[in-house]
């Protein structure tokens, strides 16, 4: 028989974040696996929705996203990044941060064009490269720290780069790339005349006083530098689906074509709403990394008293923990084990990996729970020493 699919999609599978989800699902189970972020969301983005709903804003936008969504983006774009950024013809507002990432790569990469990955990754970024059929150059991020050797990301650079991706703070190790690191970064993709694609959804998310910093900031890097980032994860939208892309005008201009043709636009109502976030007081911000802060020191606290090494993130919501000394055979057993003895779901650590066998002793759990929920995920976390002795 002839073959019916593309080459462009061979090997790809359902992920094992929604898989996860749905085996949760079906046993009831506590969901520390999807990153779903089960917060409320504050009451005026709520009402500022309901309103335009009312008022009949169900229209197509522009395809880059209704005006005042964009300057309110822009403004905090130039404030909270310290990225010069026009409102008209500098933003783009998509279809969540994985619509500017789809984007991104259908205006950027032909097949076979280098892109260069830190390991791990978050798969949606690996599989949305691969059915774009980029070729990958892997440099590793090490625990338990998360960093990288600078040798090793130099020897991938080339003038073949594309783009190297960076996703600052990380999904899924929790890594914040210091300014040091980006400045390294920066110096390569100009040495090498290559751009860089930065995702930033977690921007908010920060732990131990540490600071955001945006690769587009950097001397030299305005011109060269895509950021992403999305309103999900601050404001507990993930099923919104709003997100943004900053892009200087020539690109721009292609990536809002490109929004035009796979979304027209992002959904009009919820666009109206979200610009209500913009009005949210900054105690918004502090009281939910101190939110956060607290649900994972709670997390490290009960996976090392399972008899795991957590490793604690630095910024966004989850954590990879190393369950060697818990006698697991791999992985997914241990995802399975896990959600069948204790009700909760994590996710194994080989889909965040090049070289599955490198996540093999991994999980990866997310903390982006409700207190009452994460308190529970917690005991029973700690139980597993007990029930699996
Ligand atoms: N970003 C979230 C995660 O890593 C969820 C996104 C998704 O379901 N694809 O779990």
């Amino acid at each position: 028989m002839k073959k019916l699919f593309a080459e462009r999609i061979e090997g790809l599978a359902q992920s094992d974040i929604r898989r996860m989800s749905l085996e949760c699902a079906r046993v009831n189970g506590i969901n520390l696996g999807q990153g779903i972020c089960d917060q409320p969301i504050e009451p005026i983005i709520k009402q500022a929705a309901i309103q335009a709903i009312r008022e009949d804003r169900s229209i197509y936008t522009r395809l880059d996203g209704i005006d005042e969504l964009r300057q309110r983006i822009a403004r905090k774009v130039r404030e909270y990044n310290g990225i010069p950024c026009d409102p008209n013809g500098e933003v783009i507002v998509n279809v969540g941060s994985t619509g500017s990432f789809v984007t991104a790569c259908l205006a950027f990469i032909n097949p076979g064009d280098e892109v260069i990955l830190f390991s791990p990754f978050y798969g949606y970024h690996l599989n949305i490269l691969k059915v774009c059929q980029a070729s990958l150059k892997y440099v590793t991020l090490r625990p338990p720290d998360w960093s990288y050797d600078a040798q090793a990301l130099e020897a991938v650079f080339s003038g073949k780069t594309k783009f190297i991706l960076v996703n600052t703070p990380s999904n899924p190790c929790g890594k914040v790339f210091t300014r040091d690191e980006l400045t390294h970064i920066a110096d390569l993709c100009v040495k090498h005349d290559s751009l860089c694609v930065t995702d930033e959804i977690y921007e908010y998310i920060l732990y131990d006083g540490r600071r955001h910093v945006s690769p587009g900031s950097l001397p030299g890097m305005a011109d060269r530098t895509i950021t992403i980032s999305g309103f999900s994860k601050t404001y507990a939208m993930t099923g919104w689906r709003l997100g943004y892309t900053i892009a200087p005008r020539p690109f721009a201009e292609k990536l809002a074509i490109l929004n035009d043709l796979i979304n027209v636009c992002a959904p009009s109502p919820l666009q109206h709403g979200v610009v209500a976030a913009f009005d949210l007081p900054e105690s918004y911000y502090t009281d939910m990394r101190r939110d956060y802060q607290v649900k994972r020191d709670m997390t490290v606290e009960a996976c090392r008293a399972a008899g795991m090494t957590p490793y604690p993130p630095q910024g966004a919501y989850y954590m990879l923990a190393d369950f060697s000394e818990i006698g697991f055979k791999d992985d997914q057993e241990a995802a399975r084990v896990i959600l069948e003895r204790s009700g909760v779901a994590v996710i194994p650590g080989s889909s965040f990996y090049p070289d599955p066998k490198d996540g093999r002793r991994q999980i990866r759990l997310c903390y982006a729970k409700k207190m009452h929920d994460l308190e529970e995920a917690c005991r029973r976390i700690r139980a597993l020493k007990t029930v699996l002795a």
